[in-house]
Order: structure tokens, then sequence, then C-alpha cells
């Protein structure tokens, strides 16, 4: 269906096709950052020079609308007064477009991996020239955070020390940087592409942490992942889409490095969760989303003891019966203090190691019955 347009007539169904085929928030997202706004999407206008965002995106009538330029129309209509081409080469550039990552959120198995093919991407990250993108990219994003204020603010405000800032080399990406890098350094933007540090199309490539505190999980000088997570500041513009972002191609277990020669240590669910026991100095390590990578069982077969900390929601629990089949009788479950939704939480509390220790003593052999309501 792809790429055929030159062939084939403008029809009424073709065109129908065609806006189909190209969600408006997609393509939108491709010029210029979005933000929700109720319903709908805002960001700055791409037609023209704006520092107050006054372009709307209606996903429900599949338009947008300038309120600074006053212009407004389909898909097409973007695509044609954004790169000034008549409606016909408007059309067919649309029809040409190479895949464009869906905006995160949308309901699409392409949108986990912003349209890289997740086995490639995983052969890309392990090659010399990833690993030169990917570092090239983490220099970028710790730069960035001493530089952005906001950023940091929300570390702060998470209880993430600027000492586990540094130990885990924590990053943010300001979302206009690391092309200019990339070109600096002679790596090609393709790599950076297959990595999927840049989503988007190859005319228009974005960032894909961009607004994001990034946590790269490094070992041995190489970085086997990364993940970002939204910044919520009101300040600043947010892209729109979800909370937590990685890379495409195989999860790894994060923080893996800590569960080195030790019998006893913890396994926690998100990035924040794990960034708590590294303040805390306590060995563990973070499953993040989306189920149990598949190296989580081998690296977690050295330890005599695994006490299991997940959140205390169903999701949580259900991933604690996951485990727990893993690791049989090796595995204790931790609940957490009444009131306290994560690991996370504790950490802003100044009696908060104190608490998980308690915990931890109290730990059962028996995973959390599933709720049922
Ligand atoms: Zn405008």
């Amino acid at each position: 269906m792809k790429g055929t347009s030159a062939h084939r007539p403008i029809s009424r169904e073709f065109v129908d096709e065609i806006k189909r085929r190209h969600p408006i928030a997609e393509v939108a997202a491709l010029f210029t950052w979005l933000a929700r706004a109720g319903t709908h999407l805002v960001g700055l206008c791409p037609l023209h020079e704006e520092t107050i965002p006054s372009f709307y995106i209606f996903r429900e009538t599949r338009s947008w609308y300038c309120y600074g330029c006053q212009r407004g129309g389909d898909v097409i209509d973007l695509v044609r007064h954004r790169l000034d081409l008549p409606f016909d080469e408007a059309l067919r550039w649309l029809d040409q477009c190479p895949e464009i990552a869906p905006l995160p959120g949308a309901a699409s198995a392409a949108s986990a991996h912003g349209g890289v093919d997740p086995a490639r991407a995983l052969a890309a990250r392990w090659s010399a020239a990833g690993q030169g993108a990917l570092a090239t990219a983490l220099s970028v994003y710790t730069q960035a955070l001493w530089e952005t204020p906001a950023a940091h603010r929300y570390l702060v405000r998470r209880g993430i020390t600027q000492e586990v800032t540094v130990r885990c080399h924590l990053g943010y990406c300001s979302g206009d940087r690391l092309i200019e890098a990339l070109r600096q350094r002679g790596i090609p933007l393709q790599i950076a592409w297959e990595v999927g540090l840049l989503v988007g199309t190859a005319r228009s490539p974005r960032e894909r942490f961009a607004g994001r505190i990034v946590i790269p999980e490094v070992r041995g000088g190489a970085i086997a992942w990364m993940t970002g997570r939204l910044v919520e500041v009101e300040e600043v513009l947010l892209p729109a889409g979800p909370k937590y972002m990685s890379l495409p191609g195989a999860r790894v277990l994060g923080g893996a490095t800590s569960l080195a020669g030790r019998t006893a240590v913890l396994v926690v669910e998100g990035a924040f969760d794990w960034l708590t026991l590294v303040k805390w100095d306590l060995p563990g390590c973070y499953l993040g989303g989306g189920g149990l990578p598949e190296e989580a069982t081998r690296m977690l077969d050295a330890a005599r003891t695994v006490y299991v900390a997940f959140d205390q929601d169903a999701a949580g629990q259900r991933m604690a019966q996951v485990l727990a089949r893993h690791l049989a009788d090796r595995a204790r479950f931790v609940d957490l203090p009444a009131g306290v939704k994560d690991v996370a939480d504790l950490a802003r509390c100044n009696d908060g190691l104190d608490r998980f220790r308690c915990c931890v003593r109290e730990a059962t052999r028996h995973p959390p019955a599933l709720a049922t309501s």
C-alpha cells in the first residue's frame, strides 16, 4: 500500500487512505513538540515563529489550527504549508513518508519501538558505532542535566541526591543537542536512528528522550540500556507521551552490576525505586515496565535470597507472582508500609531507610495474593 502514488490517480479513496495512515498528531509531532491540553494537543506553531504555543491539534476531527497565524486544516494541509508543496505533492510526500513513529501511547505495536525493528536495534546497540552514538548521547545528557534547573529540581523533589546522580550517570535530554553533537563527532545520524536515540523520519529526526531524565545502564564502560522519565514541571512545555520511554530492542535488568558477588539482593520495580536503593547503598536491580527481562533469571541465579519489593498495586502484585515462579523458595516478598506506593516514595522521608529495613526484616516467603476486585 505504501509508496504507490506514482501510479495512482488522486481519488477520494486515496486521499482518505493517506489521512487514515498518517494521523494528524503523529505527523505534526515531526515538526514540533506537542503537549497535552485537555483532550487536545498544543505546541509551538511549525509554520511561524512564536514563543507561546498557539498551534492546536484536534484528534477527534483529525484537524489542526494555529491561533497565531490563523491557518488550519487536515494532515495534508499541514504538510502543504510546512514543506511549501502543492496539494498533490504533499499527498505523495505523505504516501512515500518513511515509517513514522506513532506518538507514544497510541495503540500500535510499533509505538513501543518508535518504528524501529527491535532485533536490528539490539544488534546496533552493541556495535562499535552504536556504542559511539550512545556514549555521545550520554555525555550530552549528563551535561544538559547540570544546565537544566527544572530537571535538577525534579530529582531533588524525588529525594535523589547529587551523589546518586553522578554515580548512576543520570542525564537530561533537552531534545535539541544530540544531533549537533553527533555531527560534530562524525557519527552518522543513521546509527543513532538504528539504536533508537532518534525517532521521527529521516527528514525530521527528533530525540526519543526529549524532556526526560535519562537513566542509563552502564556495564564495564559499555552502555547496555537507557530509559527516560518525563520531567513534570509546569514551566516547561512537555512533549506528549508516556512517563517512561526506553530504547527499542530487548530490555536489560537495570542496576545488575551491583548484584555481583552478593548472596542477598533486592529486586524493585521502577528506575526511581532502584535509584533509592543506590542512595541507601543496598544491592539491587529493577525490572522496569513490560515484564521480566530475559537475562533477569540468569543474573539473579547467584543470589541465595532475593527480596522482592514491588509497588503495592495490582500490576506490582502480578509481577511478584511471575518472579515467585522463577525464584521459588529463594524469594522473600516485602510489604511496604501502609500508604507508601513504592520504594521511591520512601526516598523523600528522612526515616525512609529505617522504615524500609523494618519491612525487609518482615519479608515473607509468599507473594501477595492477587487482588480480585
Ligand atoms: Zn502559526
